[in-house]
């Protein structure tokens, strides 16, 4: 199993959608960056590329390149998912924290989660979504930025045959596979 960490901000300015997870969320104010600014979903990807080892998203979409301006950040999601199969990396999990003081996500969360699922081909169960302030601390509690994290678990296809022949050579019968 290879596991990898996410971390992005972006600043809150008037004028911006306010995107997460996807989700275009109703607020007076949105998120500034060359993308949608999805910073949700920018921790996402990096914790992904993280734990194939394949960088991180400013290597991949650089904000230099007009091709990414205002591009909806699942669209990035969808090429990073496409880069982990042909490096033959499966998706185990992925837990995502969305540091916002406001406005309330919880009623968001559901489809945000479903995008992320969707986009990876994952099922809702692989993908948990949370939001929290930070008690009006700091850069995202004066409401200056909304920051996230995120950590996720990959398996390397390699690894994952490497598994099933130690199951079957040594198996006391776990009810895992089709042999228990
Ligand atoms: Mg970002």
């Amino acid at each position: 199993m290879r596991v990898g960490t996410g971390y992005d901000v972006h600043r809150l300015t008037e004028g911006r959608k306010l995107i997460l997870g996807g989700v275009e969320i109703p607020h007076t104010m949105g998120l500034m960056g060359h993308s949608d600014a999805d910073v949700a979903v920018h921790a996402i990807m990096d914790a992904l590329l993280g734990a194939a080892a394949l960088g991180d998203i400013g290597k991949h979409f650089p904000d230099t390149d007009e091709a990414y301006r205002g591009i909806s950040s699942l669209k990035l999601l969808e090429q990073v998912g496409r880069l982990l199969e042909q490096e033959g990396y499966l998706v185990e999990n992925i837990d995502a924290t969305i540091v916002a003081q406001e406005p309330k996500l919880r009623p968001f969360i559901p489809q945000m989660e479903k995008n992320v699922a969707r986009t990876l081909h994952l099922s809702e169960n692989q993908v948990n979504i949370k939001a929290t302030t930070e008690e009006g601390l700091g850069f995202t509690g004066s409401r200056q930025g909304i920051a996230a994290q995120a950590v996720c678990a990959l398996t390397g296809l390699y690894e994952a045959s490497m598994t099933a022949f130690d199951s079957e050579r040594n198996c006391s019968g776990c009810g895992g596979c089709a042999k228990g």
